[in-house]
Protein backbone atom coordinates (compact mmCIF):
# COMPACT_ATOMS: atom_id res chain seq x y z
CA UNK A 1 0.00 0.00 0.00
CA UNK A 2 1.25 3.55 -0.40
CA UNK A 3 1.71 5.64 2.13
CA UNK A 4 0.23 8.95 2.61
CA UNK A 5 1.74 12.20 1.65
CA UNK A 6 1.76 15.48 2.16
CA UNK A 7 2.24 17.10 -1.63
CA UNK A 8 0.92 14.27 -4.13
CA UNK A 9 2.65 16.12 -6.88
CA UNK A 10 4.60 14.85 -8.90
CA UNK A 11 7.71 17.21 -9.21
CA UNK A 12 8.58 17.99 -12.98
CA UNK A 13 12.03 18.30 -14.05
CA UNK A 14 12.97 21.94 -13.71
CA UNK A 15 13.96 22.12 -17.90
CA UNK A 16 10.23 20.77 -18.30
CA UNK A 17 8.31 23.20 -15.52
CA UNK A 18 9.87 26.50 -17.14
CA UNK A 19 9.17 25.51 -20.96
CA UNK A 20 7.41 27.65 -23.04
CA UNK A 21 4.33 26.50 -24.62
CA UNK A 22 4.48 26.15 -28.13
CA UNK A 23 1.97 27.54 -29.95
CA UNK A 24 0.54 26.20 -33.48
CA UNK A 25 -1.75 28.59 -36.14
CA UNK A 26 -4.94 29.01 -35.85
CA UNK A 27 -6.90 26.19 -36.91
CA UNK A 28 -10.03 27.13 -38.92
CA UNK A 29 -13.17 26.58 -37.47
CA UNK A 30 -15.39 24.01 -39.64
CA UNK A 31 -17.82 26.20 -41.30
CA UNK A 32 -15.93 29.68 -41.06
CA UNK A 33 -15.41 31.15 -44.74
CA UNK A 34 -11.98 31.96 -43.85
CA UNK A 35 -8.02 30.93 -45.62
CA UNK A 36 -5.34 29.68 -43.74
CA UNK A 37 -2.05 31.15 -43.97
CA UNK A 38 -0.86 30.55 -40.41
CA UNK A 39 1.09 27.26 -40.46
CA UNK A 40 3.15 26.99 -43.80
CA UNK A 41 1.51 24.40 -45.07
CA UNK A 42 0.85 23.38 -48.84
CA UNK A 43 -2.84 24.80 -50.20
CA UNK A 44 -3.08 21.77 -52.05
CA UNK A 45 -4.95 18.58 -51.19
CA UNK A 46 -3.03 15.07 -51.40
CA UNK A 47 -3.35 13.58 -54.93
CA UNK A 48 -5.60 11.36 -55.59
CA UNK A 49 -2.44 8.67 -56.16
CA UNK A 50 -2.07 9.35 -52.70
CA UNK A 51 -4.93 8.99 -51.24
CA UNK A 52 -5.53 5.74 -52.74
CA UNK A 53 -2.33 4.54 -51.32
CA UNK A 54 -3.91 5.56 -48.02
CA UNK A 55 -6.98 4.10 -48.59
CA UNK A 56 -4.95 0.76 -49.44
CA UNK A 57 -2.56 1.09 -46.30
CA UNK A 58 -5.77 1.49 -44.14
CA UNK A 59 -6.33 -2.25 -44.17
CA UNK A 60 -3.11 -3.37 -42.41
CA UNK A 61 -3.40 -1.03 -39.44
CA UNK A 62 -3.77 -4.16 -37.18
CA UNK A 63 -0.18 -4.68 -37.60
CA UNK A 64 2.74 -2.46 -36.52
CA UNK A 65 4.12 -0.65 -39.39
CA UNK A 66 7.86 -1.44 -40.74
CA UNK A 67 9.88 -0.37 -37.73
CA UNK A 68 12.45 1.57 -39.15
CA UNK A 69 10.31 2.75 -42.63
CA UNK A 70 12.99 0.52 -44.43
CA UNK A 71 11.52 0.94 -48.21
CA UNK A 72 10.56 4.76 -47.35
CA UNK A 73 14.17 4.89 -46.35
CA UNK A 74 15.49 3.54 -49.21
CA UNK A 75 13.64 5.38 -51.66
CA UNK A 76 14.18 9.17 -50.18
CA UNK A 77 17.94 7.72 -50.32
CA UNK A 78 17.69 6.59 -53.68
CA UNK A 79 15.63 9.79 -54.59
CA UNK A 80 19.06 11.82 -53.42
CA UNK A 81 21.56 10.11 -54.04
CA UNK A 82 22.51 8.61 -51.04
CA UNK A 83 23.06 5.05 -48.94
CA UNK A 84 19.87 3.87 -46.74
CA UNK A 85 22.62 4.29 -43.93
CA UNK A 86 22.61 8.00 -44.08
CA UNK A 87 19.60 8.32 -44.05
CA UNK A 88 16.88 8.37 -40.51
CA UNK A 89 12.76 8.95 -41.02
CA UNK A 90 10.69 9.78 -38.18
CA UNK A 91 7.63 11.27 -37.64
CA UNK A 92 7.73 14.92 -38.85
CA UNK A 93 11.51 16.48 -39.01
CA UNK A 94 10.55 17.97 -35.78
CA UNK A 95 10.13 14.77 -33.87
CA UNK A 96 13.40 14.49 -35.61
CA UNK A 97 15.71 16.83 -34.18
CA UNK A 98 13.99 16.06 -30.57
CA UNK A 99 16.30 12.53 -31.59
CA UNK A 100 19.43 14.57 -33.11
CA UNK A 101 19.67 16.87 -30.17
CA UNK A 102 19.44 13.42 -27.66
CA UNK A 103 21.93 12.15 -29.68
CA UNK A 104 24.32 14.30 -28.85
CA UNK A 105 23.85 16.29 -25.89
CA UNK A 106 21.94 16.67 -22.40
CA UNK A 107 22.18 18.55 -18.95
CA UNK A 108 24.89 21.02 -19.27
CA UNK A 109 25.98 21.32 -22.61
CA UNK A 110 24.74 24.10 -24.96
CA UNK A 111 23.51 24.83 -27.96
CA UNK A 112 23.51 27.57 -30.75
CA UNK A 113 20.39 28.85 -31.89
CA UNK A 114 19.82 31.78 -34.68
CA UNK A 115 16.57 33.96 -33.22
CA UNK A 116 14.24 34.48 -34.13
CA UNK A 117 13.78 31.43 -35.70
CA UNK A 118 11.55 28.05 -35.34
CA UNK A 119 9.65 28.32 -32.33
CA UNK A 120 10.35 24.52 -31.66
CA UNK A 121 14.11 25.03 -31.32
CA UNK A 122 14.28 26.63 -27.99
CA UNK A 123 11.80 23.88 -26.54
CA UNK A 124 13.37 20.72 -28.33
CA UNK A 125 16.91 22.10 -26.98
CA UNK A 126 15.63 22.00 -23.23
CA UNK A 127 13.68 19.13 -23.18
CA UNK A 128 17.28 17.41 -23.65
CA UNK A 129 18.40 19.22 -20.49
CA UNK A 130 21.10 21.81 -22.69
CA UNK A 131 20.45 25.42 -22.67
CA UNK A 132 20.20 27.39 -25.73
CA UNK A 133 22.35 30.40 -26.34
CA UNK A 134 20.64 32.57 -28.70
CA UNK A 135 22.06 34.71 -31.69
CA UNK A 136 19.50 37.77 -32.64
CA UNK A 137 19.03 37.61 -36.53
CA UNK A 138 20.74 40.55 -39.06
CA UNK A 139 18.61 43.11 -39.85
CA UNK A 140 17.43 41.92 -43.02
CA UNK A 141 16.30 38.74 -41.36
CA UNK A 142 18.93 36.83 -42.32
CA UNK A 143 20.86 34.54 -40.05
CA UNK A 144 23.86 35.89 -38.99
CA UNK A 145 26.47 32.75 -39.20
CA UNK A 146 29.41 35.18 -37.90
CA UNK A 147 28.16 35.96 -34.90
CA UNK A 148 26.29 32.56 -34.58
CA UNK A 149 30.09 31.28 -35.32
CA UNK A 150 31.57 33.49 -32.88
CA UNK A 151 28.96 32.00 -29.98
CA UNK A 152 30.55 28.80 -29.96
CA UNK A 153 31.67 28.15 -26.69
CA UNK A 154 33.39 24.89 -24.78
CA UNK A 155 30.31 23.67 -23.74
CA UNK A 156 28.50 23.93 -27.28
CA UNK A 157 27.67 20.26 -28.78
CA UNK A 158 25.19 21.43 -31.61
CA UNK A 159 24.13 24.64 -33.98
CA UNK A 160 20.99 25.09 -35.68
CA UNK A 161 20.85 26.71 -38.86
CA UNK A 162 17.64 27.22 -40.14
CA UNK A 163 17.56 27.80 -44.38
CA UNK A 164 15.65 29.38 -45.18
CA UNK A 165 14.99 30.72 -41.45
CA UNK A 166 11.18 30.19 -40.28
CA UNK A 167 9.62 32.92 -40.03
CA UNK A 168 11.79 35.51 -41.85
CA UNK A 169 12.22 33.77 -45.17
CA UNK A 170 16.04 34.04 -45.97
CA UNK A 171 18.21 31.14 -46.89
CA UNK A 172 22.15 31.09 -45.98
CA UNK A 173 24.78 32.07 -49.10
CA UNK A 174 26.95 28.87 -49.91
CA UNK A 175 29.72 31.61 -49.17
CA UNK A 176 29.13 32.09 -45.43
CA UNK A 177 28.42 28.56 -44.71
CA UNK A 178 31.28 27.41 -46.06
CA UNK A 179 33.12 30.16 -44.35
CA UNK A 180 31.16 29.12 -41.15
CA UNK A 181 31.72 25.04 -41.45
CA UNK A 182 35.54 26.26 -41.34
CA UNK A 183 35.25 28.12 -37.82
CA UNK A 184 32.92 25.03 -36.38
CA UNK A 185 34.93 22.83 -34.51
CA UNK A 186 34.41 19.45 -35.83
CA UNK A 187 32.66 17.87 -32.80
CA UNK A 188 30.17 20.60 -32.65
CA UNK A 189 27.32 19.23 -34.42
CA UNK A 190 26.00 21.25 -37.55
CA UNK A 191 22.47 21.04 -38.15
CA UNK A 192 21.10 22.56 -41.22
CA UNK A 193 17.26 22.48 -41.15
CA UNK A 194 15.79 22.35 -44.98
CA UNK A 195 11.93 22.17 -43.91
CA UNK A 196 11.50 24.02 -46.63
CA UNK A 197 14.62 23.68 -49.58
CA UNK A 198 11.95 22.26 -52.39
CA UNK A 199 11.32 25.83 -52.15
CA UNK A 200 14.56 27.70 -52.65
CA UNK A 201 15.53 29.66 -55.75
CA UNK A 202 18.28 31.60 -54.65
CA UNK A 203 21.32 30.76 -56.72
CA UNK A 204 24.13 31.49 -53.59
CA UNK A 205 22.06 28.97 -51.30
CA UNK A 206 24.37 25.84 -50.56
CA UNK A 207 23.93 22.28 -51.82
CA UNK A 208 23.53 20.42 -48.27
CA UNK A 209 24.15 17.14 -49.93
CA UNK A 210 27.18 18.51 -51.09
CA UNK A 211 28.22 19.42 -47.63
CA UNK A 212 27.26 16.25 -45.98
CA UNK A 213 29.98 14.01 -47.96
CA UNK A 214 32.74 17.03 -47.16
CA UNK A 215 31.74 17.51 -43.00
CA UNK A 216 31.00 14.69 -40.86
CA UNK A 217 29.72 16.76 -38.50
CA UNK A 218 27.15 18.03 -40.42
CA UNK A 219 23.34 16.42 -40.24
CA UNK A 220 20.34 17.82 -42.81
CA UNK A 221 16.93 17.68 -41.89
CA UNK A 222 13.68 17.60 -44.42
CA UNK A 223 10.47 17.40 -44.26
CA UNK A 224 7.10 16.06 -46.02
CA UNK A 225 5.07 18.41 -44.38
CA UNK A 226 5.83 21.07 -46.80
CA UNK A 227 6.60 20.91 -50.45
CA UNK A 228 5.18 17.06 -50.58
CA UNK A 229 1.91 18.42 -48.45
CA UNK A 230 1.74 15.64 -45.80
CA UNK A 231 1.75 18.01 -42.65
CA UNK A 232 -1.15 15.72 -41.26
CA UNK A 233 0.53 12.67 -41.44
CA UNK A 234 4.10 13.39 -40.13
CA UNK A 235 6.89 12.13 -42.06
CA UNK A 236 10.41 13.87 -41.83
CA UNK A 237 13.88 12.84 -42.27
CA UNK A 238 17.28 12.92 -41.06
CA UNK A 239 20.62 12.85 -43.62
CA UNK A 240 23.77 12.48 -42.06
CA UNK A 241 27.11 9.88 -42.07
CA UNK A 242 26.44 6.41 -41.28
CA UNK A 243 28.08 6.63 -38.06
CA UNK A 244 25.88 9.77 -37.02
CA UNK A 245 22.67 8.57 -38.48
CA UNK A 246 22.82 5.62 -36.50
CA UNK A 247 23.02 7.26 -33.25
CA UNK A 248 20.28 9.23 -34.42
CA UNK A 249 17.80 5.89 -34.85
CA UNK A 250 18.83 4.94 -31.74
CA UNK A 251 17.02 7.64 -30.35
CA UNK A 252 14.22 7.28 -31.73
CA UNK A 253 11.00 6.29 -30.20
CA UNK A 254 10.11 2.63 -31.85
CA UNK A 255 7.89 2.62 -34.30
CA UNK A 256 7.03 6.30 -34.30
CA UNK A 257 6.33 6.57 -37.92
CA UNK A 258 2.86 5.14 -38.98
CA UNK A 259 2.16 2.86 -41.62
CA UNK A 260 -0.14 5.31 -43.38
CA UNK A 261 2.29 7.70 -43.31
CA UNK A 262 5.14 5.61 -45.00
CA UNK A 263 2.62 4.51 -47.37
CA UNK A 264 1.92 8.34 -48.01
CA UNK A 265 5.08 9.30 -48.23
CA UNK A 266 6.01 6.90 -50.76
CA UNK A 267 3.48 7.25 -53.51
CA UNK A 268 4.25 11.30 -52.80
CA UNK A 269 7.91 10.26 -53.78
CA UNK A 270 6.78 8.14 -56.78
CA UNK A 271 4.79 11.67 -57.65
CA UNK A 272 7.37 13.75 -56.73
CA UNK A 273 7.52 15.57 -60.56
CA UNK A 274 3.71 16.39 -60.42
CA UNK A 275 4.06 17.93 -56.30
CA UNK A 276 6.78 20.32 -57.50
CA UNK A 277 5.03 21.47 -60.39
CA UNK A 278 3.14 22.71 -57.51
CA UNK A 279 5.88 24.01 -55.59
CA UNK A 280 6.95 25.93 -58.85
CA UNK A 281 3.27 27.54 -58.66
CA UNK A 282 3.52 28.46 -55.08
CA UNK A 283 6.89 30.42 -55.51
CA UNK A 284 5.62 32.18 -58.19
CA UNK A 285 3.27 33.15 -56.08
CA UNK A 286 5.57 34.09 -53.45
CA UNK A 287 7.65 36.02 -56.07
CA UNK A 288 3.61 37.68 -56.87
CA UNK A 289 3.30 38.36 -53.34
CA UNK A 290 6.75 39.98 -52.53
CA UNK A 291 6.58 42.22 -55.20
CA UNK A 292 3.18 43.83 -54.36
CA UNK A 293 3.97 44.18 -51.13
CA UNK A 294 7.19 45.91 -51.73
CA UNK A 295 5.33 47.89 -54.49
CA UNK A 296 2.80 48.67 -51.72
CA UNK A 297 5.83 50.14 -49.65
CA UNK A 298 6.37 46.85 -46.93
CA UNK A 299 10.12 46.26 -46.24
CA UNK A 300 10.25 42.69 -45.96
CA UNK A 301 13.03 40.64 -46.21
CA UNK A 302 13.76 38.16 -49.25
CA UNK A 303 11.52 34.36 -48.72
CA UNK A 304 13.07 31.28 -50.49
CA UNK A 305 10.84 29.62 -48.92
CA UNK A 306 6.21 29.37 -48.88
CA UNK A 307 5.62 32.23 -46.41
CA UNK A 308 6.49 36.14 -46.56
CA UNK A 309 7.46 38.17 -43.09
CA UNK A 310 6.07 41.30 -42.33
CA UNK A 311 8.22 43.28 -39.74
CA UNK A 312 5.72 44.95 -37.82
CA UNK A 313 7.07 45.44 -34.35
CA UNK A 314 4.34 45.97 -31.42
CA UNK A 315 1.82 46.03 -34.18
CA UNK A 316 2.18 42.59 -35.00
CA UNK A 317 -0.94 41.46 -33.25
CA UNK A 318 -3.32 44.32 -34.78
CA UNK A 319 -2.39 43.07 -37.97
CA UNK A 320 -2.85 39.49 -37.46
CA UNK A 321 -6.48 40.62 -35.90
CA UNK A 322 -7.39 42.80 -38.93
CA UNK A 323 -6.33 39.96 -41.42
CA UNK A 324 -8.75 37.77 -39.29
CA UNK A 325 -11.67 40.10 -39.48
CA UNK A 326 -11.14 39.77 -43.40
CA UNK A 327 -10.93 36.20 -43.28
CA UNK A 328 -7.31 35.53 -43.19
CA UNK A 329 -5.56 33.38 -40.69
CA UNK A 330 -1.91 34.83 -40.46
CA UNK A 331 0.77 34.33 -37.85
CA UNK A 332 1.60 36.85 -35.48
CA UNK A 333 4.67 37.18 -33.54
CA UNK A 334 3.97 39.71 -30.54
CA UNK A 335 6.39 42.68 -30.47
CA UNK A 336 8.46 41.28 -33.37
CA UNK A 337 5.88 40.82 -36.90
CA UNK A 338 3.96 38.38 -38.61
CA UNK A 339 4.50 35.69 -41.12
CA UNK A 340 1.96 34.66 -44.25
CA UNK A 341 2.11 31.27 -46.00
CA UNK A 342 1.76 31.57 -49.66
CA UNK A 343 -1.42 29.92 -49.74
CA UNK A 344 -3.83 29.69 -53.07
CA UNK A 345 -4.08 32.51 -54.77
CA UNK A 346 -7.42 34.16 -53.98
CA UNK A 347 -6.13 33.70 -50.27
CA UNK A 348 -3.16 35.79 -50.69
CA UNK A 349 -5.15 38.08 -52.45
CA UNK A 350 -6.95 38.95 -49.65
CA UNK A 351 -3.54 38.70 -47.69
CA UNK A 352 -2.39 41.54 -49.67
CA UNK A 353 -5.31 43.37 -49.44
CA UNK A 354 -4.98 43.92 -45.83
CA UNK A 355 -1.78 44.50 -46.01
CA UNK A 356 -2.74 47.22 -48.44
CA UNK A 357 -5.56 48.79 -46.10
CA UNK A 358 -3.05 48.63 -43.23
CA UNK A 359 -0.78 50.68 -44.63
CA UNK A 360 -2.97 53.12 -46.29
CA UNK A 361 -5.08 53.72 -43.18
CA UNK A 362 -2.44 55.37 -41.91
CA UNK A 363 -1.00 52.87 -39.21
N1 LIG B 1 11.76 23.03 -39.35
C1 LIG B 1 11.23 24.21 -39.67
C2 LIG B 1 12.15 25.36 -39.95
C3 LIG B 1 9.85 24.37 -39.74
O1 LIG B 1 9.33 25.57 -40.03
C4 LIG B 1 9.01 23.27 -39.48
C5 LIG B 1 7.52 23.35 -39.57
N2 LIG B 1 6.92 24.48 -39.15
C6 LIG B 1 9.62 22.07 -39.14
C7 LIG B 1 10.99 21.98 -39.09
C8 LIG B 1 8.83 20.88 -38.76
O2 LIG B 1 8.22 20.24 -39.77
P1 LIG B 1 7.58 18.81 -39.59
O3 LIG B 1 7.75 18.38 -38.16
O4 LIG B 1 6.17 18.96 -39.99
O5 LIG B 1 8.37 17.94 -40.51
Amino acid sequence: MLSAVTDPRVPLRPAIAGLPAYVPGARVQVGAAAFKLSSNENPYPPLPSVVAAIVDGASDVNRYPDMHASELTAAVAASLGLEASSVVVGCGSVAVLGHVLTAVCGEGDDVVIPWRSFEAYPIAVALTGAAATRVPLAVDGRLDLVAMAAAIGPRTRAVLVCTPNNPTGPAVRAAELATFLAAVPPHVLVVLDEAYVEFVRDPEAPDALGLLAEFANVVVLRTFSKAYGLAGLRVGYALAEPGLAQGIRAATTPFSVSHLAQVAALASLAARGELLDRVDAIVAERVRMLAALRAQGWTVPDSQANFVWLPLGDHADAFAAAATRAGVLVRPFAGDGVRVSVGEPEANDLALEVAHDWLTSGR
